[in-house]
């Protein structure tokens, strides 16, 4: 049996949702932080406001391991004028407390950005429903319109009090915004100062550079290309080729009997070669320039058609960047 005394119940509140943003201490560093909290107590308060934490997430989670009754100092409604000034207030103690680089201080930036704009809205939201004394109809009647230029305006003022916020210029948080919502990898990355803002952003034009070829790539196979013979039973190639077997048997006897046959054998060679040229071109012939490595995703791959290998044709006309490491 287990006899150690089980912590106390501890009052917890959520998270703020831009608080979450910013990486926990963890490891080594929060063993220091639980030492020193078990020797000194807890040093500092956390910050709760609208009965969510704004400020010291790894204080919590410290008491919680020492089981210790966590210091709260819980603001009133009106601590902070509205929501963006508390996002404000977040994200300026958390970039003073961590070293970031520009790239990090952008990635973030993007990410709040949709925060600035929800609490905007919000606030757009309650601002309407207080002001209903506007006509009815004109409001009805105005109202698409105003919104949409109303959300575009907002849009570019989320990513400006982002930008703001952190430090950084608003082209830095846009640029960091296209890396986000075409590769959540590479935002990751950037995040994690791994790599800068502008890489990404290269890097990003090269997969959609190579995206681009890919999909000219696709056009290299002639309209009525079939991949899978679906139904080799009714397949027309097989029909064929079992009406020529037929044929040609009695065509033979035909011609080693009596009454002999009229035969282009030049005519013949000629055709039967460009059958066996067309029937050779469809075996594999390398791995797919386009999807190997990962470079792209083989799921979707119409130059291959996502069986990782390609006949000799394709090949041969896959940009000669992409055939780099070289044939199978
Ligand atoms: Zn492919």
């Amino acid at each position: 049996m287990d006899n150690t005394p089980k912590p106390p119940e501890i009052k917890t509140y959520p998270f703020h949702p831009v608080a979450n943003r910013f990486p926990m201490i963890e490891g080594d560093q929060f063993k220091a932080f639980c030492e020193d909290m078990r020797a000194n107590g807890q040093r500092e308060p956390i910050l709760v406001w609208r009965a969510q934490i704004i400020d010291g997430r790894n204080r919590l989670a410290a008491c919680e391991t020492l089981g210790i009754e966590p210091w709260y100092d819980i603001k009133d409604d009106d601590y902070f004028e509205n929501e963006e000034r508390a996002i404000a207030y977040i994200i300026s103690i958390n970039i003073r407390r961590r070293h970031l680089t520009q790239g990090q201080l952008a990635a973030l930036a993007a990410e709040c950005a949709e925060s600035f704009a929800s609490a905007a809205k919000a606030r757009q939201q309650a601002t309407l429903k207080q002001n209903g004394t506007v006509s009815a109809n004109l409001r009805e009647r105005e109202k698409p319109q105003l919104s949409a230029n109303l959300r575009e305006a907002e849009k570019g003022k989320a990513t400006e009090k982002a930008a703001e916020a952190f430090g950084v210029s608003s082209r830095s948080v846009e640029s960091a915004k296209k890396v986000k919502e075409k590769s959540p990898h590479l935002h990751a990355k950037v995040k994690a100062g791994k790599i800068s803002v502008h890489a990404a952003v290269k890097e990003i034009e090269k997969t959609e550079k190579q995206k681009a070829e890919h999909a000219a790539a696709v056009d290299t196979y002639p309209a009525d290309v079939q991949f899978k013979l679906k139904s080799s039973k009714y397949n027309p190639l097989i029909i064929r080729a079992k009406s020529i077997k037929e044929d040609g048997a009695a065509l033979l006897k035909l011609a080693e009997g009596e009454m002999g046959a009229f035969i282009d054998i030049n005519r013949l060679a000629a055709s039967l070669e460009i059958v066996e040229a067309i029937v050779k071109a469809g075996r594999p012939h390398s791995a797919c320039p386009y999807c190997r490595a990962d470079r792209l995703d083989k799921k979707g791959c119409k130059a291959c058609k996502s069986t990782g290998w390609v006949p000799k044709l394709i090949f041969d006309q896959a940009p000669p960047e992409l055939k780099k490491g070289g044939a199978k």
